[in-house]
């Protein structure tokens, strides 16, 4: 389906992105940066450019090279959930295999995880909950990875993302959140965006459940707050710790089966754009908004958010451009020019690409 297009001006501006990413990736082609990592890493970079293909196919070939080598590359590949290390890669391969029709690297990632996941006995803690940097993003990559290769999840996989599950219906309402907190990075609504994954692969009958009781859970604390649930700071607004990241949880709950009438009965309230100008990542600013609306829009079908989108994104660029302080200043991810490039992919599309914010 194809999107609202962005003006000239964008797109133009969106391209010099893609080639000044290209540009610093190869420069320092002898020793990326941060190689194994997607959030600020030339990882994500990669990722971002093979993934904005279908905006830019002249850069096509290029990207593919750098992303393969980017996996080549030697790194420290120590387990720190689905946005950095073995789990990041993983995640990175899945999600390129389904744009370059091939699973580079699969094998040896597939074993370095279900190595790093097999050393990580039981008991668990709330810190294992943790989608960036704890064992549900390990296990989350996992199966993103294992569904790629066409694979039944190996038994260790299975195992400890059941005994997640476990934990969590173990633990009080009152527990729960006092441990987690909001948010998608570290906090309830990560937790409900990796078990909504859990439930879609059949892992434990009680998985999507659950994620409901974590997103509920962030919601009423919001909704405690302020009975309008209109977030006030930026913080709360943010998709990392704040009321997006719920909203990317909520829009992957209309992907499952059970209980969803009542998820958009604040329909899309929480996705308040940034207050402050010079806030344009996808993590916590404008690209990361204009990123949930489209990726809304196609789920629940409603197209005025995709315009709402165009809009918001061309305002970006406009203010990038404008060379006032931002707080972009990387080709990284979630807080650099990558950004751009994934949120112009996504707009091109209509919202029809899968999304790092629902860690599909
Ligand atoms: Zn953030």
């Amino acid at each position: 389906m194809a999107g609202d297009e962005i003006n000239e001006e964008s797109l133009e501006f969106s391209k010099a992105c893609a080639e000044s990413v290209l540009s610093k990736l190869e420069a320092r082609s002898d020793k990326f940066y941060l190689p194994a990592n997607i959030y600020g890493g030339d990882l994500g970079a990669a990722l971002s450019l093979v993934r904005s293909t279908a905006l830019f196919p002249e850069f096509a070939g290029q990207s593919r090279l750098l992303l393969t080598a980017i996996l080549a590359a030697p790194k420290d590949t120590a387990a720190r959930g689905v946005i950095d290390g073995v789990g990041a890669q993983a995640y990175a391969i899945a999600f390129a295999s389904a744009i370059l029709n091939e699973v580079p690297a699969a094998e040896k990632i597939s074993d370095a995880l279900r190595h790093q996941i097999s050393a990580r006995q039981a008991p668990r803690t709330s810190a294992d909950l943790d989608l960036l940097h704890g064992l549900l993003g390990l296990c989350l990559a996992g199966f993103r990875l294992a569904d790629a290769m066409a694979r039944t999840p190996d038994s260790s996989l299975i195992g400890c993302a059941e005994s997640l599950v476990e934990f969590v219906v173990l633990m009080d309402d009152r527990s729960l959140l006092a441990a987690m907190g909001c948010g998608a990075s570290h906090g309830l609504s990560g937790v409900a965006l990796a078990f909504f994954t859990f439930d879609r692969v059949g892992i434990h009958p009680a998985a999507a459940e659950q994620a409901l009781r974590c997103l509920n859970l962030e919601r009423h604390f919001w909704l405690q707050l302020e009975p309008t649930f209109d977030p006030k700071s930026d913080a709360e607004r943010s998709w990392c710790r704040g009321t997006a990241g719920l909203t990317a949880a909520q829009i992957a709950a209309t992907r499952t089966n059970i209980g969803i009438s009542n998820i958009f009965s604040h329909p899309l309230e929480p996705l308040s754009p940034p207050q402050s100008p010079e806030l344009l990542s996808l993590c916590c600013g404008l690209l990361g908004h204009c990123e949930l609306m489209s990726r809304a829009a196609n789920f629940i079908g409603d197209t005025s958010l995709n315009a709402r989108s165009k809009r918001e994104f061309e305002l970006a660029t406009k203010v990038f451009m404008s060379g006032k302080f931002c707080e972009i200043s990387t080709i990284g991810l979630f807080r650099g020019l990558s950004g751009f490039l994934w949120t112009a992919t996504t707009i091109h599309q209509g919202g029809a690409c899968p999304s790092i914010l629902l860690l599909e």
